[in-house]
């Protein structure tokens, strides 16, 4: 039988738990046991580069000059253009969106250009939902679909796009559909913080400062919610791509930087 981690850690834990209480009830012993099950289940939903629940990407080889910078939650129709504008004036630099799909079926001419210009696309689920977390399988999978079959519609490719669930959780449900659809999960070795800072110096001093080759760099180009905006990463990006280049760092895309 074909099953996926996640249920293989959630088989393994439940059946601890039953052991343990059928056996020691309420001993030290079974009190641990289902303790560290669930330190185990908890790391595999909450840390976004845990691999617990399923295989987790969250940075490229190490011996490489290359970096991949990542945007979040577009496309978004005042900051996206003005990112491709600052990655195209810099020559040759390229990055990966993790789009929203309710975002991108409004914005497709935006994602277009991205694509024409040799950036990548990536799900980052359709909804965005701060309910995401507790869908059904049959829910995640209708929602990583859609966003899929309209990024490949874009792209004109049938290949998989990578990735990169909301808020980096991950559930039993998306674990499974991700085994089933084979997906290549994507979360990140460099947070930027521009969610929270209000300084694009500060923003692109934090990159900069902890900067190595291989991570894999998480930034935000949109906002979940419509109306709203970020747009501190697209401020600090000219500093971030000029202390690459004195670096020696090229920046590529997540698939660029995964093949070997
Ligand atoms: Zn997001």
């Amino acid at each position: 039988m074909n099953i996926c981690r996640a249920d293989k850690v959630l088989l393994a834990g439940g059946a601890a738990l039953l052991g343990s209480s059928a056996l020691l009830t309420a001993t030290p012993l079974a009190i641990g046991a289902s303790a560290a099950f669930l330190a185990v289940l908890t790391d595999g939903i909450f840390r976004p580069s845990s691999s617990v629940l399923y295989p987790t990407i969250s940075h490229g080889p190490r011996d490489r000059p290359r970096v991949a910078l990542t945007f979040d939650d577009g496309p978004d129709p005042e900051v996206t253009p003005a990112i491709l504008d600052t990655l195209e004036a810099a020559g040759g630099a390229r990055a990966t969106f993790f789009v929203i799909g309710r975002h991108l079926e409004r914005h497709r001419h935006i994602a277009a250009r991205a694509l024409s210009e040799g950036h990548e696309l990536g799900n980052h689920s359709w909804m965005h939902s701060y309910l995401q977390n507790f869908y059904r399988t049959d829910q995640q999978q209708s929602d990583v679909e859609r966003s899929t079959r309209l990024i490949q519609e874009l792209s004109g490719s049938h290949a998989e796009p990578l990735y990169r669930p909301p808020v980096g959780l991950k559930s039993p449900p998306l674990a499974r559909v991700a085994h089933a659809r084979k997906l290549k999960v994507i979360a990140w070795s460099l947070h930027s913080r521009d969610t929270m800072a209000r300084d694009a110096d500060a923003t692109a001093a934090r990159v900069l400062s902890r900067i190595a080759p291989g991570d894999i760099v998480l930034m935000h180009d949109g906002h979940e919610r419509d109306g709203k905006h970020r747009r501190l990463a697209a401020a600090a990006l000219p500093l971030i791509l000029r202390g690459l280049r004195e670096r020696g760092l090229a920046s590529v895309t997540v698939s660029e930087l995964l093949r070997v």
